[in-house]
């Protein structure tokens, strides 16, 4: 008889992000006048950049001449955007192109690194986290080790006294938009080496990093190569949220056991499962490189840390506790005690008609919290501090009947 896999039965009955953008929707079927705001889902807002633009459109042009004509890509992606990779996120690091693996998204990625362990490993994953390191997990069968972060610790765990096969961290974070410090990766690598645990870091949100001391990669952490993979995507810090483009780091030291190198396995594990990513959309990553491109961008990412630091003034104006929203887009709200998350995230929603994700959408520890993503303009920043500034107040003299918006 066919069987469809049991582990779906694992997962929360509704998705986070489905039920609060099915919410999003309602409220804005209730008040179809009022000006909704919305720090909710992590999307991009602002246009593509011209020059990655320019760049797609001119490989497509490329591609309707017979000398220009392409078909399937290498499936470890293009030597061009490997190259660059290696050469402008790694300046310092020597990594060869053999370590460096183009994919069409860091979700993808998230669970194509689950092919390099045996089906039973134990997964580690942090709570409050990015809810796919779980799900995934789950739908492969994977053990779980949950390592909660606690808003005592700022949200920085140690490492756990259990072992664990393979554990995801996220820095900066999402939700909760704090950094690890050097100091604390050190002790994570460290950890890792007298385990024999994989660390996989997403480093999503590296392309927010301003602070000088923050790192940027895992690699400027002594011994990392041994021990750790990374995760980056020109999604959030280019703007391909909607093109999807994505890079993997898996270092030539790193094996378990002493047995084949990782890189060399992944290689074979892409051929099998992937054709590449487009190649105008690697042509459109590579214009990422060029100067107008990171100036471009720059701006962008400029804008989004423009509209956190708008947001952190006026909870910091309300004497509201928070986390994040410096090297970061997101900024993780301490709400106050008297709600959950979900009534707390009602209320903003009903109340000054701004969107937030409910902080137990990642995970049990993060209840108490909402996230705000700043993937927004210093405009609507701007409109929502005048409504939450009044909110405050009424909030904090427990008056729960006014509107301010
Ligand atoms: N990792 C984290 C921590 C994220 O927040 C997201 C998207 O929100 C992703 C990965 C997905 O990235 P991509 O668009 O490259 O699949």
């Amino acid at each position: 008889m066919t069987k469809i896999n049991p582990n779906f039965q694992y997962l929360k009955k509704q998705y986070i992000f489905s039920i609060v953008e099915q919410k999003w929707e309602e409220i804005k079927k209730k008040y179809p006048e009022a000006e909704m705001i919305n720090f909710g889902v992590g999307d991009i807002a602002l246009p593509l950049s011209k020059t990655i633009a320019k760049a797609i459109q001119e490989a497509v042009q490329e591609m309707i001449t017979e000398e220009g004509k392409r078909g399937y890509g290498p499936s470890e992606g293009y030597f061009f955007l490997r190259e660059a990779i290696a050469k402008h996120f790694y300046a310092n690091c020597n990594f060869s192109i053999e370590e460096i693996f183009i994919s069409d998204g860091t979700n993808t990625d998230i669970a194509a690194i689950q092919d390099l362990f045996q089906s039973d490993s134990k997964i580690a994953v942090l709570d409050p986290s990015y809810p796919a390191y779980r799900d995934i997990s789950i739908l492969s069968g994977k053990k779980l080790l949950t390592i909660p972060c606690l808003a005592q610790s700022g949200f920085i765990p140690e490492p756990p006294k259990e072992s664990a096969d393979l554990v995801y961290l996220c820095s900066p974070s999402n939700p909760t938009g704090v950094v690890f410090s050097k100091k604390d990766l050190q002790k994570w690598v460290d950890w890792a080496k007298k385990t024999g645990a994989i660390l996989c870091i997403d480093s999503v949100y590296s392309p927010f990093i301003s602070s000088p001391d923050v790192p940027k990669t895992i690699y400027e952490i002594e011994g990392a190569k041994e021990v750790a993979i990374e995760l980056g995507s020109f999604s959030k810090g280019a703007g391909f949220t909607g093109l999807r483009c994505s890079y993997i780091v898996i270092p030539s030291s790193l094996c378990i056991s002493g047995k084949t190198p990782l890189h060399i396995l992944f290689k074979k594990r892409t051929s099998i499962k992937s054709n590449g990513v487009a190649y105008p959309i690697q042509k459109g990553a590579l214009a990422y490189f060029s100067k107008q491109g990171i100036q471009e961008t720059a701006e962008q990412i400029q804008i989004y840390l423009d509209t956190a630091k708008i947001l952190r003034t006026c909870l910091e104006k309300g004497e509201q506790k928070f986390f994040g929203g410096v090297d970061s887009p997101y900024i993780f709200w301490q709400i106050p005690k008297q709600f959950s998350s979900w009534e707390f995230f009602e209320k903003l929603l009903q109340d000054c008609h701004i969107l937030g994700i409910p902080g137990d959408g990642f995970g049990d520890y993060g209840e108490g919290f909402i996230r705000l993503s700043c993937f927004s303009t210093t405009e609507k920043a701007q409109k929502a501090a005048k409504r939450l500034t009044q909110f405050f107040y009424e909030i904090s003299h427990n008056n729960t009947a006014t509107k301010y918006f």
